[in-house]
Formats: C-alpha cells, sequence, structure tokens
C-alpha cells in the first residue's frame, strides 16, 4: 500500500498575524457576527441577488439566489485591513483578544452590569 505523501510545514516561532492592533469593529464582527441590513436587490446572470452591508464594519455581501429561494452563492467584499494577512485565526484567539480588551471594564455580576446600564439610560434621559 503507498504511503500517503506528506508535506513540510515550517513552522513560525511567533505568530505572523496578532489581534492587538486590529480594529475594535473588526474583531466586534469576527467574534459576534456581522450586522447586516439589506440595501437592495438585482437581477444576477439569471439569479436574483441581494446586496447587504455590514452597520459596523462595511462588509458587504452579495447573497445570491434561485427565484425559489434556494441558495447560490454568497460574494463578500472587506474593507482593507479586515482580512487577515497569513492564515487567519481562530474562534478562540477572537475571543482572547476580546476578553483582553474588555479586562478593565468587566463587571463582577451580570447584576452589577444591569445596574450599570439602568443608571447609564436614566443619565441620557
Ligand atoms: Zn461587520
Amino acid at each position: 500500500m503507498a504511503r500517503p505523501k506528506l508535506k513540510v510545514v515550517p513552522v513560525t516561532e511567533e505568530p505572523e498575524h496578532t489581534l492587538d492592533q486590529y480594529e475594535d469593529a473588526f474583531l466586534e464582527c469576527r467574534g459576534l457576527a456581522h450586522a447586516w441590513s439589506s440595501i437592495g436587490f438585482f437581477q444576477d446572470g439569471g439569479y436574483v441577488s441581494r446586496l447587504v452591508r455590514c452597520a459596523r464594519c462595511g462588509t458587504e455581501k452579495v447573497q445570491t439566489m434561485r427565484t425559489n429561494g434556494t441558495f447560490v452563492r454568497n460574494r463578500y467584499e472587506h474593507p482593507e485591513g479586515y482580512l487577515m494577512t497569513s492564515g487567519g485565526v481562530t474562534k478562540s484567539d477572537v475571543r482572547y483578544e476580546v476578553l483582553r480588551r474588555a479586562s478593565n471594564q468587566t463587571y463582577g455580576s451580570l447584576a452589577e452590569l444591569r445596574k450599570d446600564l439602568t443608571k447609564r439610560s436614566r443619565r441620557s434621559s
């Protein structure tokens, strides 16, 4: 039986991309998913497509579907700096960075967070 061909993958000592300089809006979208708003529909090579835009980071998605609603494809256009130049990051990497940035603004309990939100909404009204 032939052995599978193995590829040598170079190991770098440090990741090529870290999230510490990554824009807040991009990090939020990677952690929570994009905040899509529908912009409009258009005919698209025998299909119908909808242009949607993320209210937070500006990423655009063209959702292409058949007229019966079945999925054809999604195409994305990201703002400069959104995509990682190296192999990308995991969901855990994103959560770690979110926690790191929130470390000095984390409440002791959900009740404390809600109490502060109530105070803030009273102040703004
Ligand atoms: Zn987004």
